[in-house]
């Protein structure tokens, strides 16, 4: 007889830092880890039967599918075996070896930014679960025996100790599948008694498709819960099923039941999670529904029945119409499957609108949690856009910072001559309330959308519109709104000319900094204002384009400034009185950079620190209370600089004095 080869292999170095983690755990609520095994046992086992339905050769085809659990006491020993899909070698090198499952990497990398033995981060092991590494939460060793459904396979033994090595070596086993003994920890007794295990298998796994023998004796398993009539379940059934199916320890936001007989026939239950698993950095690329025909499961996180962006949405769909024997390739292009999949689309976002009409509170969570999946589906799903839009909320010009208004409340709250959705987008509601841009808007009574996510903008992108109702940008140039009145816009030819005057005298000294520099129509208080033009993205989307590449070209704005404002009034009279002014052409670059700087676009910031002094030395001298401050034994100084005071501000001086000649001749008129 040849000696048995056994071969030693070091754990992935993830494996090792995971096991460290569990082997030392505080984490109170160990028993979690009978309910990987058994989901592990039921994984396996859908896979097998999945086989055996598409007339795969398999071992042992007509055995009962099954798990039997068991112990022997004189070893401390604890049985979970299933007759499953089994492991050849390779595969329990790779399955057991190392970490493929993504989940388990993410838990990984939020435990190392935590103390792993805060509670928070140990709450993580159960809530979301490590897989069969958490047996080693009790295990001083664990033996894995193994043989694969593949028609004369080998059998393997897997053992180790959990430390930092695992050895593999042939072992003859007769039936297919997997047996996992465990072997307890002296004070691990508990996990040898059969009440205690029953007891934890009614609280996680009553709902395993499969049955379950402890110590030979079966367990009373529920049937398929989504075929069951509505009427007969309460949500305390549903919530039990998800926390069973999710294999986490929290009851769902919501639960959706759907039933149809036509067009197509299908049952299906989805969940909407009360924790947003992406946040937690889990799963992300792991779609939550399953496939099943007649209760068989088809496909697991099936793409092919839910788009992408509602990963968060847990589940199942069963549909007789499935054949059983379907292929996993042929399951894209089945006419059937991709008939239940927009019927199912359209029903679950319906329902799911509903909830924000019934349940805002319940709906605020959800949007707290997947908005960003909702924004997503607008730009990936335009077949179902109108469903998806009436789901977006958004802040504006005319709620409370932290209400919400949807697109259809603002479209109600239209007046009858306002023809768009007028949206600004910014990261900051306190800075967007402030843009001068919004001026107009303030004044004629109108609504502004305030886009705070940067998603949003993309959003409005794809929409277009709502309803019917284009969207607009609050800062777009073309925008035509005129808040002056006839009064206003009354002027002399003198004042025509001034004005025209000014406004060649920018564009010439901006040079092609901007697209062009404007009398502004729209702007009430502020002295001037940069607008987009129509077809550029908005500034606050030019930021995140900048930050993604530093070459980026910001685009050219208009200037539009206001010839109602002191500031700009007294600017004209400078620059009639003295176009060549050294100190006009200082506050007339300072201006612009103010709004380019406003606008977080401004690139060379290195000149404004010493300008802005140099005004406000202009500023000190010229407000500085120079009769008292100064003593009697410097008259000297004195008389210099308020010498020096009044040439620099002369031709201020001197345009205020034509205002008056102006305003004075206006009166008489
Ligand atoms: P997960 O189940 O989340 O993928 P685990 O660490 O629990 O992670 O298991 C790792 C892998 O080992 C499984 O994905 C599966 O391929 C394999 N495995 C575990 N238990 C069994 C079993 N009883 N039968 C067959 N394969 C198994």
């Amino acid at each position: 007889m040849s000696a048995v080869k056994m071969d030693r292999f070091e754990f992935q170095s993830e494996v090792k830092q995971l096991l460290n983690i569990l082997v030392y755990s505080l984490y109170k609520n160990k028993e979690v880890f009978v309910r990987e095994l058994v989901s592990n046992a039921v994984d396996a086992l859908n896979k097998v039967r999945f086989e055996i339905l598409t007339g795969r050769e398999t071992e042992d085809k007509d055995a009962e599918l099954r798990i039997d659990i068991s112990f022997n006491q004189s070893q401390r020993k604890l049985i979970v075996e299933d007759n499953g899909i089994g492991m050849l070698r390779e595969e329990l090198i790779e399955n057991i070896g190392t970490i493929a499952h993504s989940g388990t990497v993410d838990f990984l990398k939020n435990l190392s930014e935590a103390d792993s033995q805060e509670q928070d981060t140990l709450d993580l092991i159960g809530k979301f679960g490590v897989g069969f590494y958490s047996s080693f939460m009790v295990a001083e060793e664990i033996h894995i025996y193994t043989k694969s459904y593949k028609q004369n396979s080998q059998g393997y033994v897997w053992k180790s100790k959990g430390d930092t090595e695992y050895t593999i070596e042939e072992s003859p086993k007769k039936q297919r599948g997997t047996r996992i003994e465990i072997f307890l920890r002296e004070d691990e007794k508990e996990f040898l008694e059969k009440y205690r295990i029953q007891n934890i298998l009614t609280k996680y796994s009553k709902f395993v498709p499969f049955p379950i023998y402890l110590e030979k004796e079966k367990l009373e398993v529920v049937d398929a819960i989504w075929t069951q009539p509505k009427s007969s379940l309460k949500e305390k059934d549903y919530f039990e099923f998800y926390r069973f199916f999710e294999n986490i320890q929290e009851d769902p936001e919501t639960y959706i039941h759907l039933s149809s007989d036509a067009p197509v026939q299908f049952n299906a239950i989805f969940y909407i999670p009360k924790t947003s698993f992406e946040k937690f950095g889990f799963f992300k690329e792991e779609l939550g529904v399953d496939l099943y025909s007649r209760k068989v499961l088809i496909q697991k996180s099936s793409k092919d029945i839910m788009p992408e962006y509602l990963r968060f949405i847990k589940g199942v769909v069963d549909s007789e119409e499935i054949p059983l024997n379907i292929s996993r390739e042929t399951i894209q292009s089945n006419i059937k499957i991709d008939k239940i999949r927009k019927h199912i689309l359209k029903k679950l976002l319906g329902h799911i609108e509903k909830i924000k009409e019934k349940d805002r509170d319940k709906y605020l969570r959800i949007w707290g949690n997947f908005s960003r999946n909702l924004k997503e589906g607008i730009a990936s799903d335009v077949e179902n856009k109108d469903k998806l839009s009436p789901l977006l909320l958004f802040r504006s010009s005319k709620k409370a910072r932290d209400e919400w208004i949807d697109l259809k409340e603002y479209r109600e709250r239209m007046g009858k001559d306002q023809k768009e959705i007028y949206y600004i987008t910014g990261l900051d509601l306190d800075a967007l309330a402030k843009n001068p841009a919004l001026e107009a808007f303030q004044q004629k009574d109108l609504e502004v959308l305030y886009l705070t996510d940067p998603l949003d903008e993309f959003v409005v992108e794809h929409l277009r519109e709502f309803d019917g109702t284009p969207f607009r940008m609050a800062e777009s140039a073309d925008i035509k709104l005129d808040t002056k009145t006839e009064a206003d816009k009354k002027k002399d030819a003198a004042a025509q000319q001034d004005e025209e005057g000014f406004i060649a005298y920018l564009k010439k000294l901006y040079g092609d900094r901007v697209a062009d520099v404007r009398l502004s129509r729209r702007l009430v208080e502020s002295p001037c204002l940069l607008v987009h033009p129509a077809t550029g993205p908005s500034v606050h989307m030019e930021r995140i384009l900048k930050m993604a590449n530093k070459d980026y070209q910001f685009t050219k704005k208009v200037l539009e400034i206001n010839p109602d404002n002191e500031l700009i009034k007294e600017m004209i009279h400078f620059h009639s009185a003295e176009p060549q002014s050294l100190e006009l052409e200082i506050l007339a670059l300072q201006m612009l950079d103010n709004m380019l700087l406003r606008e977080g676009v401004l690139e060379d910031i290195d000149h404004i620190v010493p300008r802005i002094q140099q005004i406000m030395l202009q500023a000190a001298k010229k407000i500085r209370p120079v009769q008292k401050a100064k003593p009697k034994s410097e008259p000297k100084a004195k008389a210099v600089s308020q010498t020096k005071i009044k040439t620099k501000a002369g031709p201020a001086a001197q345009a205020k004095a034509k205002t008056k000649t102006k305003d004075t001749k206006k009166a008489k008129q």
